[in-house]
């Protein structure tokens, strides 16, 4: 039987942190690395899928709300179903902003934390790597991110100082792990829109290393601030096709051979278990 994907939530409930560039051009980075890779916008404000090149959200026939309202009637979900293909070898379940009712729509509902999971269970055995871009909150959309997800990996903007709003969130990942999926690891903290001409920069990327770095990874290579990331996103390109060269897309193919590295790591020692 073929292994079950590995799912990634990239997790942060403030806005602008770079979750959803991270999303697009890890994705694009591990189908590089020959992976069968799943996006799925967990967004209604549906920057992923506009980035990705479906500019109109709203005139797409199935979008991730779609999906979640078949698991709620109990339809089944065809394999493959409103599933796009993107040119550069990744697969997108959409969204728009009919995702927003689903916020409100799932506080009255049995199992309301798992709808996303069920959602993506066809799908596991067809892809290697499924990353979830979420939604700048902690409510329930990120709740069901998190309850579907192997592991959460934590964008963080060098810029700002995110102490009290990344307590919480570790606080959330735990209470998660307690109470609803107690596999969720994290992946790993990833700084994002780094200036090493700045000490200021500098300075939140020494703390949070020291406050932090013993208990959770933080990724050795962040990303750095270009006007080039910013850029690919009203072009429906990742970096690798926009910027090939630059220091944003050498920064993506880091961290994609540090998440595949640790991917493999863990199929090993799961293997091994099962010795
Ligand atoms: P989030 O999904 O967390 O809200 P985004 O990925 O949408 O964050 O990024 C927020 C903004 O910053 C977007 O306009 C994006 O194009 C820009 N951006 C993302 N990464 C970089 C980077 N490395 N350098 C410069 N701008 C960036
Ligand atoms: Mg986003």
């Amino acid at each position: 039987m073929a292994p079950k994907a590995t799912v990634i939530a990239i997790v942060n409930q403030k806005g602008g942190t770079g979750k959803t560039t991270t999303c697009e051009n890890l994705g694009v980075g591990l189908a590089m690395e020959g992976k069968k890779v799943l996006l799925v916008d967990a967004d209604p404000q549906a920057s992923l899928t506009i980035s990705m090149g479906w500019p109109r959200p709203d005139e797409l026939d199935t979008t991730l709300s779609t999906l979640m309202d078949k698991v709620l009637e109990d339809k089944p979900i065809q394999l493959g179903e409103g599933i796009l293909h993107h040119t550069e070898g990744v697969d997108l379940i959409p969204s728009s902003i009919e995702l927003a009712g689903m916020e409100v729509g799932l506080v009255n509902v049995m199992s309301r934390e798992k709808v996303l999971k069920q959602v993506l269970e066809s799908s596991k055995r067809s892809y290697d790597f499924i990353l979830l871009d979420c939604t700048p909150s902690l409510g329930m959309l990120t709740i069901n991110s998190l309850a579907a997800a192997d592991s959460a990996l934590i964008p963080v903007q060098a810029q700002y100082l995110p102490a009290k709003g990344l307590e919480q969130l570790l606080q959330t990942i735990s209470k998660v792990r307690r109470q609803i999926n107690p596999r969720l690891r994290i992946e790993g903290i990833l700084m994002t829109m780094t200036d090493s001409r700045t000490n200021f920069g500098k300075e939140i990327d020494n703390l949070i290393r020291q406050v932090y770095g013993s208990k959770i990874k933080v990724f050795v290579h962040g990303i750095p601030r270009s006007v080039r990331a910013a850029e690919t996103s009203a072009e429906g390109k990742s970096i690798f096709v926009h910027d090939p060269k630059g220091k944003v897309a050498d920064a993506y193919r880091a961290l994609t051979k540090e998440v595949v590295h640790s991917a493999e790591k863990r199929r090993k020692y799961q293997l091994d278990q099962l010795r």
